[in-house]
């Protein structure tokens, strides 16, 4: 567990109060004295999912650092009065270990996203990190976690990034935690769909005002039913948030 030892419980999902320097701080510690280590970035979808669904709650709360990646986390945050620091992206989070990581020997490996997505995606972040170690990638879509656990490992990452999108790859990575050699396991959603350029991420106008998730609702209509839920979650939070904390 992160040494951070104040936690926020929001509806049953406990977060960590670091910004996204501290977060960093800590996966690049556990990468470098070799502790395992699964983070998550739920958002508010996810803190509602994980309200009906005790098994996905679990598996965040026994995780070792879950950051919110989602203003509707950070607001709800202070709803309940104990402000989060900062809203932490898992994307951005994923970026600064990288620039921390780049001069050291750790080796990461990206698993997730469609067909020659994730490739794609090593070479943008190889040209942006010159000496980043990226040993491997495989897509999402694959029927056997065997194999793939064993392709994993024959590349002996260290840091190893599952874009399968929440909650799959929450589940995925509890259920192979033990299996996988690599010491940090990090769930990243579709980070690799906005490394390989696939998907644009917001301008840092709506980023900065906290409207990343508006941008994405016009830039990806389908996805409304989804962030329809959003006020439903910050209601809840309202109504009964105080019990969990
Ligand atoms: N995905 C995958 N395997 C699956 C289902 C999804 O690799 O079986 C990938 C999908 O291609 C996309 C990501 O998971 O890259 C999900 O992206 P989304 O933005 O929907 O996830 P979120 O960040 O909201 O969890």
């Amino acid at each position: 567990m992160i040494s951070s030892k104040k936690i926020i419980n929001i509806l049953g999902t406990k977060f960590h109060y670091v910004t996204r320097s501290e977060a960093a701080t800590f996966i690049v510690k556990c990468l470098q004295e070799r502790k395992k280590a699964s983070v998550f970035t739920p958002n508010p979808e996810i803190v509602m999912e994980a309200y009906h669904d005790t098994r996905l709650q679990a598996i965040l709360n026994n995780s070792e650092m879950v950051v919110p990646d989602g203003i509707g986390v950070v607001i709800a945050s202070k709803i309940l009065g104990q402000p989060l620091p900062e809203r932490v992206a898992g994307y951005d989070l994923v970026q600064e270990v990288f620039r921390q990581i780049e001069h050291k020997e750790i080796k990461v490996y990206f698993l997730g996203a469609g067909q020659g997505v994730a490739e794609l995606a090593k070479r943008k972040m190889e040209e942006k990190y010159t000496n980043l170690k990226i040993v491997g990638v495989h897509n999402g879509y694959f029927d056997n976690d065997e194999d793939i656990i064993k392709l994993i490992n024959a590349a002996k990452p260290d840091f190893l990034l599952v874009g399968l999108g929440a909650p799959k790859q929450e589940y995925w990575i509890e259920s192979n935690r033990d299996q996988l050699h690599a010491s940090v396991l990090m769930g990243v959603g579709g980070s690799f769909d906005g490394m390989s350029g696939k998907v644009k991420r917001a301008p840092d106008f709506f980023i900065k005002l906290g409207l990343e998730w508006f941008y994405r609702l016009i830039s990806q209509p389908t996805r409304a039913k989804r962030m329809l839920r959003l006020p439903v979650f910050l209601f809840k939070v309202i109504i009964e948030g105080k019990k969990y904390l």
